[in-house]
C-alpha cells in the first residue's frame, strides 16, 4: 500500500486559539487595536526592544507602510535582491518607486551586500533586504552602506521571525522592519503582519498611516479632543480576531522555533553524506547567524534536473517545491516597474536549483527519514 503523501506544510495550533477567539467574543469589540493588538504589540516590543510594534493585516501592508513612512516619490530607487517574494519591491513600486534588483550571495542567497555601493545613484533612497530562510543578511555592513550614503534599510523579516544576528532579533536592525503572520510562516494567525520601527521619529507617522491617515490612535490616548485626516494612509490594521489567534501563537513562540530547529537540524545530518556525493549542498550558516529553521532548503547540483526530481518524489508521495522560480527581474511586474544592476547569476542559478522540503510540527522522523530516502533516490535515478 502507497503511504500517505507527506504534504510540504502542515498548519501549527498550540490550542488555545479558540480559547482567545472566544474571549475576543466575549469582549464585545472585534476592530482593531483592543486589547490582544494591545498585548500582541507589547509583546514584540519587549521581544525585540524596538521603538513600536504595529500590527498590520500583512507583511505586505507593512511593507507598504514603509514606502509611505519614507515618503518614496515616483522615481525613487530602492535597491533590493530579486530572489524574493513580489511584496517586498510592490510595496515601493506602488509609490512610483523603481525597485533596483541586484544579486544575491551563494552561500546565504541573502542580497549580497558587496554589490550595493554599485547600484546606488542619486535616486537612491533605501536597501530593502530580505532574510531569506531566516538567516540574517549581513548587517553590519549593509548598515555602515546605508550610514555612508544617507540611505534607509527596510528589512523584509517575512521569513525571519524570532531569528537572530549576533544576538539582536532579525527585524529590528534597520530603520524600519517587517513580519509576516500569513499561513506559511513559522508563527501564524491566517493572514498577519507587523511593523518594527526603530527609528523612534517614525512612530507617530506610523500610527497616521496605519489609521486612515487619521490621528485617531491620538485620539483614543486622550491627546487631541477629536480625530481628523492629516495624511496619506490607509487601513492596515488586523481586526481583533487576528490578534487573538496570534496572541496564542506568539505565546509559544520560542518552543515552536526550537521545534522546527530540531526538524532542520535532522535533514541537516542526514543530508551530510548526500552533499558529500556531490549531488546537492546544504544550507550554509555564518557565524552570528542564529536561525529559526523557518525552511529547509538544498541546492541541487547544476546537472540534476530538478523537474524531474521534483517529478519523481511526487509520485513517491513526498511533496518537494522549487521557491521564486521567476526571481523579480524576470518576471513581467519586476521588468515593468523595476531595473536591474549588474548580472544576476546567483540570482538566476538558484532559483532553478533549490528546492523546499516538507518542515512542520508534527511531521515524525520516519517521515523525514522517508523524505530524505525518496529524495536520495530521486537523485541517483
Ligand atoms: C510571505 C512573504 C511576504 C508577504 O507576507 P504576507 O504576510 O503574506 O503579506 C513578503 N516577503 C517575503 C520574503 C515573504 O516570504
Amino acid at each position: 500500500m502507497p503511504s500517505a503523501m507527506i504534504p510540504f506544510n502542515k498548519l501549527y495550533q498550540t490550542g488555545n486559539e479558540i480559547d482567545y477567539l472566544a474571549k475576543a467574543l466575549l469582549n464585545g469589540r472585534l476592530a482593531g487595536d483592543g486589547p490582544f493588538t494591545q498585548r500582541c504589540q507589547s509583546w514584540l516590543r519587549q521581544q525585540t526592544s524596538c521603538c513600536q510594534a504595529l500590527l498590520t493585516h500583512s507583511c505586505t501592508a507593512a511593507l507598504e507602510m514603509t514606502a509611505l513612512l519614507l515618503n518614496i516619490q515616483p522615481g525613487d530607487e530602492i535597491i533590493m535582491p530579486s530572489y524574493t517574494f513580489v511584496s517586498t519591491a510592490n510595496a515601493f513600486a506602488l509609490r512610483g518607486g523603481v525597485p533596483v534588483f541586484i544579486d544575491i550571495r551563494y552561500d546565504t542567497l541573502n542580497i549580497d551586500e558587496n554589490l550595493i555601493e554599485a547600484a546606488i545613484t542619486s535616486r537612491t533612497r533605501a536597501i530593502a533586504v530580505v532574510h531569506y530562510a531566516g538567516v540574517a543578511c549581513e548587517m553590519q555592513a549593509i548598515l555602515a552602506i546605508a550610514k555612508r550614503h544617507g540611505l534607509a534599510v527596510v528589512e523584509d523579516a517575512a521569513h525571519g521571525m524570532m531569528a537572530r544576528y549576533h544576538g539582536q532579533l532579525l527585524g529590528s536592525l534597520g530603520d524600519l522592519g517587517a513580519y509576516s503572520f500569513h499561513d506559511t510562516k513559522n508563527i501564524i494567525s491566517g493572514e498577519g503582519g507587523s511593523l518594527l520601527i526603530n527609528d523612534s521619529s517614525f512612530v507617530l507617522s506610523a500610527e497616521t498611516i496605519r489609521q486612515k491617515g487619521t490621528n485617531r490612535s491620538r485620539f483614543l490616548r486622550g491627546e487631541v479632543d477629536k480625530y481628523t485626516w492629516e495624511t496619506l494612509g490607509s487601513s492596515f490594521l488586523p481586526s481583533e480576531l487576528t490578534a487573538a489567534f496570534l496572541w496564542a501563537q506568539l505565546e509559544q513562540a520560542e518552543w515552536i522555533t526550537q521545534q522546527r530547529l530540531a526538524l532542520w537540524e535532522f535533514y541537516q545530518e542526514q543530508l551530510k553524506p548526500v552533499e558529500q556525493q556531490g549531488l546537492l549542498r546544504r544550507p550554509v550558516l555564518p557565524s552570528g547567524c542564529q536561525h529559526n529553521a523557518h525552511l529547509y532548503y538544498l541546492l541541487l547540483s547544476p546537472e540534476i534536473d530538478r523537474q524531474v526530481v521534483l517529478e519523481h518524489c511526487k509520485q513517491q508521495g513526498v511533496s518537494i517545491l522549487g521557491h521564486y522560480d521567476t526571481p523579480l527581474h524576470r518576471s513581467p511586474g519586476g521588468q515593468r516597474y523595476g531595473r536591474t544592476s549588474g548580472q544576476l547569476v546567483t540570482t538566476d542559478a538558484v532559483a532553478q536549483r533549490l528546492i523546499r522540503l516538507p518542515l512542520w510540527i508534527g511531521l515524525s522522523e520516519s517521515e523525514q527519514a522517508r523524505v530524505v530516502k525518496v529524495l536520495e533516490t530521486s537523485l541517483l535515478q
